[in-house]
């Protein structure tokens, strides 16, 4: 049978752009219907804009150590209109970057939501649409939890519009956006506390990692409030609102925001007229080459809930677009050594195993462990210290995992994962010439084990 196209991508954000723009250069007929924004997530209310409020937020620490230096500033003013519309203007220009590269590269593009009616055809804008191959990749949405007075609440989506800043926000989860946006709102000048419902934020990141941040932050000023959750949120006559944890405390913030974890986005899909299925917590099932129980239907990126990633997401679309379209060249992705960073204030960085996670598989461990004060803050009243960790496979010598709490720690653990994935050594790194003076060099001058 003669179908419309080859592949019909449903979702442009960094997995559904990747895997159409890459199938349509293998010569595939491709169509990609997108409902919201070119880009998707991370280019719209994600990773790009999130960095740029980072990027805004580090000049306020800047402009203070740089008297360190001999700067003279007057009063620095703040002012988040200014900043939201210069991000704004940036993010339409990548949404036009988008288009131009999937029309670019023949791509046919469906500005609608779109909706599977059967296991071959897709609607959108009242118009049917036949594919060989469907490709669901609509990534995530903010989850809120059902608590009284929840519609008071922000998330992610939101923030990046405020019209102004808050002057109180309270941030409420312990994971990357929760950290990241207690980071630009703390750091732009708001009154911040971070409430978690656990003992100690960033659930899954290595102990001193996690601890190291702790201190920090407590340092800097933030109200970390472990161990609480909101029990519900009432709006004020002067437009304040009061939170009501679970202990029984109340607490007063102009802004809640609610980074408490992401769902599968599969509003009004239409999976009940396919095949697919989901998984305990709701994702789409899939089996390691993208394949939903739906011969024709693939998945991948945040929908399928592997690894929440644009990097992940990216990597899987080229590899559906090759199992599809060019299986000679067809490699499964690696999901092991994925680095990533955390763009709290100060970043995280990691690759690898966690401490904890390399004791429960029986490695036996050597750790090396650094804690220092930049060069650039011996200058400055900063009284920041930065963290770099190695776990070392004792047997092998294997570097297992290496993680960084500090200035930059996302750009310096790209290069390390390299090393890793490569297989490297402590040995390696021990033999490795330092580039001096950095923080960086530090990864490689640890001699010293810590612990067993
Ligand atoms: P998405 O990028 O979400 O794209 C899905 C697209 O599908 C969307 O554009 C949506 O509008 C569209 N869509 C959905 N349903 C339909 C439909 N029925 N019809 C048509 N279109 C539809 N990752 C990092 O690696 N680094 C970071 O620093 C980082 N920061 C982040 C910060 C925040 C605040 C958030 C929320 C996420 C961040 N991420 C980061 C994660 C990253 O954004 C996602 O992992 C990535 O965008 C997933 O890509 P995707 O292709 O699966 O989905
Ligand atoms: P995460 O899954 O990272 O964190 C969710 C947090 O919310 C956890 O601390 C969790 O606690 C807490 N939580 C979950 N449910 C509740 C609840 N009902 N009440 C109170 N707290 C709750 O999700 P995020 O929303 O922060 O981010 C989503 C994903 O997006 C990330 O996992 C990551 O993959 C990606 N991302 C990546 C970034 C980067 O690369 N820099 C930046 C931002 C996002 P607990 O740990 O106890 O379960």
């Amino acid at each position: 049978m003669a179908y419309d196209f080859d592949l019909y991508v449903i979702g442009a954000g960094s997995g559904g752009v990747r895997a159409a723009r890459f199938a349509a250069g293998y010569g595939a007929k491709v169509a990609v219907a997108e409902s919201r924004y070119l880009g998707g997530t991370c280019v719209n209310v994600g990773c790009v804009p999130k960095k740029l409020l980072v990027y805004g937020a580090h000049f306020a620490e800047e402009f203070e150590q740089s008297e360190g230096f001999g700067w003279t500033l007057g009063k620095a003013n703040f002012d988040w209109p200014t900043l939201i519309a210069n991000k704004d203007r940036e993010i339409n220009r990548l949404n036009g970057i988008y288009r131009n590269l999937l029309v670019n590269s023949g791509v046919t593009l469906h500005e609608g939501h779109a909706k599977i009616v059967d296991p071959h055809t897709v609607e959108i804008n009242g118009e049917r649409h036949s594919a060989e191959n469907i490709l669901i990749a609509t990534g995530g949405w903010p989850q809120i939890p059902e608590i009284p007075g929840r519609e008071h609440a922000i998330s992610s989506n939101e923030a990046f519009f405020l019209k102004e800043l808050p002057k109180r926000v309270l941030v409420v989860g312990g994971g990357y956006i929760a950290v990241e946006f207690a980071g630009i709102f703390h750091g732009l000048g708001a009154e911040t506390t971070l409430l978690y419902r656990g003992d100690l934020f960033l659930r899954g990141f290595d102990g001193s990692v996690r601890k190291h941040l702790e201190e920090e932050l407590t340092k800097r000023g933030m109200n970390l409030q472990f161990n609480a959750d909101i029990e519900r949120i009432d709006k004020q006559a002067d437009g304040s609102l009061q939170v009501t944890l679970k202990d029984g405390r109340v607490l007063v913030a102009d802004c809640v925001f609610y980074a408490t974890g992401r769902r599968p986005m599969l509003d009004n899909l239409g999976l009940e007229n396919t095949g697919v299925t989901l998984d305990s917590k709701g994702y789409v099932e899939v089996d390691e080459q993208y394949q939903t129980r739906e011969p024709s239907i693939l998945a991948l990126g945040d929908v399928i809930g592997r690894v929440q990633l644009t990097p992940v997401a990216l990597a899987e679309g080229m590899a559906v677009a090759r199992r599809l379209f060019k299986p000679e060249e067809y490699r499964p992705v690696d999901y092991k050594m994925i680095p990533t960073a955390v763009f709290s204030m100060p970043n995280i960085g990691t690759v690898g195993m966690t401490e904890e996670e390399a004791r429960a598989a029986g490695h036996d461990v050597q750790i090396f462990e650094s804690r220092f004060r930049p060069l650039k803050l011996t200058l400055t009243e900063c009284q920041e210290r930065t963290l770099m960790k190695l776990v070392v496979d004792l047997k092998t010598d294997k570097v297992l995992g290496c993680h960084m709490v500090g200035p930059d720690a996302g750009d310096i653990v790209q290069g390390l994962a390299i090393a890793l994935k490569a297989g490297a050594t402590k040995r390696h790194f021990d033999e490795t010439i330092g580039v001096h003076p950095t923080s960086a060099e530090e990864f490689v001058t640890m001699r010293t084990p810590v612990a067993r």
